[in-house]
């Protein structure tokens, strides 16, 4: 299957309860059995993996049933929000596999029948203008444990509060000297329910509309109206709105939708070792902490594709996770894995010496090259093998040859022997040293004519087998190694006197130049994955020129932190 095909989501087993609410409704022919969602982005940063849960369950719940899922700009906040992240928010949704069709729609389109909306709320004695300013609103509006007090300007009649209203839109009044405000309840236990603001005046170009309007809609307004102008059946959203919902029910029920969508909430998404707040993201962009949102630490979608997560791999994370009404932190280990899993079935392997160790085999005729055949994918027959060329000067890991090999060391040391993959037996038969710092910088090996594809003909056995590029082919590269963005598991929870960044990994990115990989990676596209035999999954990186590929590790072969975390955490 083709990675970036969708159909493969699905829930991992039997149904959650938002699937099982949305299979209710459709069995008692509630919205005459029609199924549509949306996923709600507001453009003021770029998509992270918490988004893609909400993506992949609006998107997936709308493919499951046959039914449709909208994109949906929410755009009402004219300081934060770009052209730019518009996007990259299409192009992330794409990216992960879904498709909206023709429903991409704009929050800000609304306002003309937003505004529409609150006037007909003030005519139906529902909302009203408020001269109460900063300060004075949060006093009336009390506290959780005691009522608040009606706005002295609760009682003006509807005429002069559309009057006042009209006039805010016509910008005769500065910023935030008046609300319109809805009338509920100031008495409420739920404060979202004491007269919340509808709408605030606030002279800021908006990035699509200009200078057209000076008073912009509230979320909590805008929010229910736009999944109701859109026919939304079920408008699924995170756990911190659940408060919201009876505010959501009341600007509906006030409006008169004739099918109004149901709110649901689920469980916010939290991963480990990161950050998923944008405004949180954002400042570790603009303090320079990564270099910029597509930067391979970064949690966004961005920067999980530039570092090699394969979109259907984050579709099997999410589906793996599955969806839930309490708030829990999920291991990254879990998102790591789930891309391991699929690269495994589908990234050629390939050699990459990452720190370069020159042998000379002396044994070994000059001038001449052999092609031997290396297999592409042992999890893939039909990906067949390719030539790598071997010849008298190697490069092979620094790491794997000690002079002074401690127990257990299979690898190469003075007078051993190993296989080299695809290949010959080696022996490691002299050793040369910079003469002022000690340092090996070569070895001096012989090989075994009769080795050739790695086996004896005498029986005679090897306990290591290490991977090798012929040094006059082979290409350079850089290697870019990443580690986990944050030290700590929830930095988030950093405590009293701390802040999140102060947990920010200072080895969260090792850089190796001076790499050499085979030369059938020649030409290789970014984005292009590939397993480095025995190291882990890397993928070309859109910084590589003709001087060179760049890579980004991916993730390594194994979970490495999975053992020194049970190690500090005891
Ligand atoms: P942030 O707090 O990072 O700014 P947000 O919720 O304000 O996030 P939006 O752009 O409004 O960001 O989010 C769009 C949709 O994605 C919303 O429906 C929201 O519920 C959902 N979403 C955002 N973050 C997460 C998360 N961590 N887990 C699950 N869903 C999320
Ligand atoms: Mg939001």
């Amino acid at each position: 299957m083709k990675d970036d095909d969708a159909s493969s989501s699905g829930p991992a087993a039997g149904l959650d309860f938002i699937r099982q609410i949305v299979d209710d409704d459709r069995r008692a022919g509630k919205h005459g059995g029609r199924v549509q969602t949306r996923f709600p982005p507001e453009p003021n940063g770029y998509l992270h993996i918490g988004h893609a849960k909400a993506i992949c369950l609006n998107f997936g719940i709308a493919q499951e049933t046959g039914g449709l899922c909208n994109l949906r700009m929410d755009d009402t906040n004219p300081e934060t929000e770009d052209q730019e992240y518009v996007r990259a928010i299409e192009k992330d949704v794409r990216w992960l596999g879904f498709d909206w069709a023709e429903r991409f729609f704009y929050a800000s389109d609304y306002f003309d029948r937003l505004y529409e909306c609150a006037v007909q709320l003030v005519e139906g004695g529902h909302a009203y203008v408020c001269d109460l300013q900063g300060e004075e609103v949060s006093r009336y509006r009390g506290r959780w444990d005691e009522p608040g007090r009606d706005s002295p300007y609760r009682e003006r009649s509807v005429a002069e509060n559309l009057d006042l209203f009209e006039r805010m839109r016509a910008g005769e009044f500065p910023d935030g000297s008046r609300t319109l405000r809805a009338k509920i309840d100031m008495a409420s236990s739920n404060m979202n329910m004491r007269d919340p603001a509808l709408y605030r005046i606030r002279r800021a170009p908006h990035y699509r509309q200009g200078d057209r309007w000076c008073i912009y809609p509230m979320y909590d307004f805008t929010h229910p109206l736009s999944d109701a102008y859109e026919d939304i059946t079920h408008s699924l959203c995170t756990l911190e709105f659940e408060d919201h919902r009876p505010l959501y029910d009341w600007f509906l029920e006030r409006l008169a939708f004739e099918s109004p969508p149901r709110q649901i909430e689920f469980a916010r998404l939290n991963v480990t070792h990161t950050v998923l707040s944008k405004r949180k993201l954002l400042e570790l962009v603009e303090g320079g902490h990564v270099d910029g949102w597509d930067d391979p630490r970064m949690p966004t979608l961005v920067g999980m594709r530039r570092r090699g997560y394969p979109p259907g791999a984050i579709r099997d994370f999410c589906d793996r996770i599955g969806i839930a009404k309490a708030n829990s932190l999920v291991q990254i280990a879990q998102l790591e894995d789930a891309v391991r899993q699929e690269l495994n079935r589908t990234a050629p392997r390939v050699m990459a010496v990452l720190r370069p160790l020159r042998v000379v085999i002396e044994n070994y005729p000059e001038g001449q090259v052999e092609q031997l055949d290396a297999v592409n994918n042992p999890e893939d027959p039909a990906a067949g093998t390719r030539p790598v060329p071997f010849s008298r000067v190697l490069y092979i890991e620094h790491g794997d040859f000690r002079e002074d090999p401690p127990r257990k060391y299979f690898r190469l040391a003075p007078g051993r022997e190993v296989r080299l993959r695809y290949a010959y037996f080696l022996k490691c038969t002299g050793v040369v040293k910079d003469p002022a710092s000690g340092e090996v910088t070569e070895l001096r090996c012989t090989y075994d004519p009769e080795t050739r594809g790695g086996y004896a003909p005498d029986g005679r056995k090897v306990r290591g087998t290490i991977h090798w590029v012929s040094a006059a082919h082979a290409r350079p590269a850089e290697v870019r190694l990443y580690d986990h963005l944050f030290t700590r598991e929830d930095p988030e929870d950093a405590g009293a006197g701390q802040d999140y960044k102060d947990y920010l990994n200072p080895a969260s990115r090792e850089v190796l130049t001076g790499c050499r990989v085979e030369s059938s990676l020649d030409g290789a596209p970014a984005g292009r994955r590939y397993q480095f035999e025995r190291q882990g999954y890397f993928c070309v990186d859109p910084d590589s020129s003709d001087a060179g590929l760049v890579f980004n590790r991916t993730v390594s072969l194994r979970d490495t932190w999975a053992k020194i975390e049970r190690k500090t955490l005891g």
